[in-house]
């Protein structure tokens, strides 16, 4: 059984400077260190950050001394406004990425146009972007029936950054045909694009797909269903204790991508049973390929 890792899995830029950024301040700070809510969308990682001595809150009003690290999906800006500067530290370490997303967001709203969010209504960086177009921003699901509505002459659409390009396409095109002046910022973010494309084109190669990333991360979920949609059986695991040996019955060729949240020892440790996995059936074969484009 040959096992393929995709090109590009794994941390991308702004999940691992996240991470640096926390590991980082929960060594060199004196003080707690915080983070509002899950630093990112991975039980492993956020784990392995407790033990390195960061605590989770989720309510910023709880916090009277210490330092607070703002996660890469960033923040809504109502909640740092309580925040007292001279008592409490504040890392920021939002992704540069939807930082820009949420400048767009900001300019949009202060030229007057009717904002539109593309995303999750209940996203953590979809909520902090609605946040900069003063609360006023209208968020449509593209993966939902196009709801309908009046947005006014002037309407400004962003993205949440792990946005697929094609449902960003397909409200475009809605808008435009009921919209008099339109503004689009492409605020979808390469790296998720990169890692769908390289998952794509994995997985419609081998007989077997398996997605490794938390089950609480969008675009984890989003990349085991769009390798789902190649035909083949598609597996979203948290770790490898979640493989099963059956799902590998019949396979020669088994393809592993994972999200940009998944932290690289995560990874390996599926590879590392994977490659036990395909040991047990053909002992004499080095099991595991990594792409390189
Ligand atoms: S997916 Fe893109 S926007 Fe999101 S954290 Fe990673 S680099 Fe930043």
């Amino acid at each position: 059984m040959e096992v393929i890792l995709a090109d590009k899995a794994g941390f991308c830029f702004g999940v691992k400077r996240a991470i640096n950024m926390a590991s980082e301040a929960a060594v060199s700070r004196k003080g707690k260190v915080y983070t509002y809510g899950p630093l990112i969308h991975n039980p492993q990682a956020v784990e392995s950050l407790r033990r390195e001595g960061l605590e989770i809150i989720n309510d910023v009003a709880e916090l009277d001394s210490g330092v607070l690290i703002l996660r890469s999906h960033g923040i809504h800006p109502g909640l740092l406004k309580g925040i007292n500067p001279s008592k409490i530290e504040i890392i920021d370490a939002t992704c540069p990425f939807v930082k820009k997303t949420q400048e767009k967001a900001k300019l949009l709203y202060e030229e007057g146009y009717r904002v539109v969010v593309l995303g999750q209504a209940e996203h953590p960086e979809v909520r902090a972007i609605v946040g900069y177009a003063g609360d006023e921003a209208v968020v449509i699901n593209p993966n939902q029936s196009l709801p309908e509505l009046d947005l006014g002459a002037k309407v400004g659409v962003v993205a949440q950054t792990t946005l697929n390009i094609e449902n960003f396409k397909q409200v475009v095109g809605h808008l435009l045909a009921t919209t008099k002046e339109l503004r689009i910022f492409n605020t979808i973010c390469n790296a998720t694009a990169e890692t769908q494309k390289a998952a794509l084109e994995l997985a419609r190669r081998v007989d077997l797909m398996i997605v490794v990333g938390g089950r609480n991360s969008a675009n984890t979920t989003r990349l085991a269903k769009l390798c789902a949609t190649c035909g083949h059986p598609s597996h979203h695991i948290e770790t490898a204790s979640e493989l099963e040996l059956e799902w590998f019955r019949g396979a020669k060729r088994v393809g592993v991508t994972a999200g940009s949240s998944t932290p690289g020892w995560v990874i390996e440790e599926v590879l590392d049973r994977l490659r036990s996995i395909g040991k047990s059936r053909s002992p004499k074969e080095e099991t595991v390929t990594r792409e390189r484009n």
